[in-house]
């Protein structure tokens, strides 16, 4: 694996063509397109890297995996009556079906529907009070207390999401909110600016291998969350993902791609550039050359 591995690091640097970085949060418009890491966490905690695997990098909506774990494990099937669970087919940061659809955001991982489960798992709860939670969780799925959040990249967000604000107030106008914009959007915008590097979150995300050893949440949650990685986690180009790589995966607009090997393993990609979808572009193409070379898939 390790040769596999470097020989996609290699590959990945040469490339000309490495997407664009995103440039609607500041401070992430900064981070130089240049960067590839990559790294395989086994259910055995063996983890190997090549690249930039230990530059941290902001998970951004990678973060919505882990609050919608929280989420199930707290409220179980309650939060489907608040959040949906089909593919929306358009962009992560959409406001077109919110206001068609009654309020209730079509899945978990668009941005109206991660809202959603930060304001269910907030509850009555000061965010500060959740992130520590949050956090907690994030540790020990990792392994690793050094995992924090990057305040200036949340900053950097709540000053230019204009987007955000207008999901969360149509949620709170379509009754979809139980505490105020405000304070659900401070504690997304801060679940989004945690950062990790690929070793790191490849192994927090083991909890979703399914395997004994590394159990975490219900063998039912596992299953929901690695359905809706599949059908949703890469907003509009889901399917797309899905016929390249052929695994479960949730991208980030800060070019992080966590990628399900059930049974086997965790896979956390990372290169800043992104396609028109605001999925990782490289990130894509490493995970499906990782892909078909370990013969890994659920399809076949
Ligand atoms: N924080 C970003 C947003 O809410 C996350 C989007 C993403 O990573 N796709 O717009």
């Amino acid at each position: 694996m390790e040769v596999i591995l470097g020989e996609i690091a290699t590959a990945m640097a040469s490339e000309a063509d490495r997407g664009r970085v995103a440039d609607f949060i500041p401070e992430l418009a900064r981070v130089d397109p240049k960067l590839f890491g990559i790294a395989v966490a086994l259910p055995t905690g063996q983890t190997i890297t090549s690249g930039d695997a230990r530059v941290p990098f902001s998970i951004q909506s990678i973060s919505k995996v882990f609050t919608l774990a929280m989420g199930l494990g707290r409220l179980g099937d309650e939060l489907w009556m608040r959040v949906g669970r089909e593919p929306s087919g358009l962009a992560f940061n959409s406001i077109l079906q919110l206001e068609q659809e009654g309020g209730r955001p079509r899945n978990p991982f668009v941005n109206a529907g991660a809202i959603v489960v930060t304001d269910a798992i907030l509850a009555a709860n000061q965010p500060r009070e959740l992130l520590a939670e949050l956090l907690r969780f994030v540790r020990a799925a990792a392994g690793d207390d050094d995992i924090h959040i990057n305040k200036r990249v949340a900053k950097s967000e709540a000053n230019n999401a204009h987007r955000n604000w207008a999901l969360a107030h149509m949620l709170k106008a379509r009754n979809n909110l139980r505490n105020d914009p405000h304070r659900v959007l401070g504690a997304y915008f801060h679940q989004c600016a945690i950062e990790m590097n690929c070793v790191q979150l490849a192994c927090a995300g083991r909890f979703l291998i399914g395997a004994p050893e590394t159990a975490l949440i219900s063998v039912e949650n596992v299953r929901h969350i690695n359905a809706l990685m599949m059908t949703c986690g890469h907003y509009d180009g889901s399917g797309e993902f899905a016929c390249r790589v052929g695994l479960p995966g949730k991208s980030g607009v800060g070019g992080g791609i966590l990628v399900v090997v059930p049974g086997r393993a965790s896979v956390a990609i990372w290169s800043p550039g992104l396609n028109d979808q605001g999925n990782s572009a490289l990130g894509t193409t490493a995970a499906e050359r990782l892909a078909r070379h370990m013969g890994w898939t659920v399809f076949s």
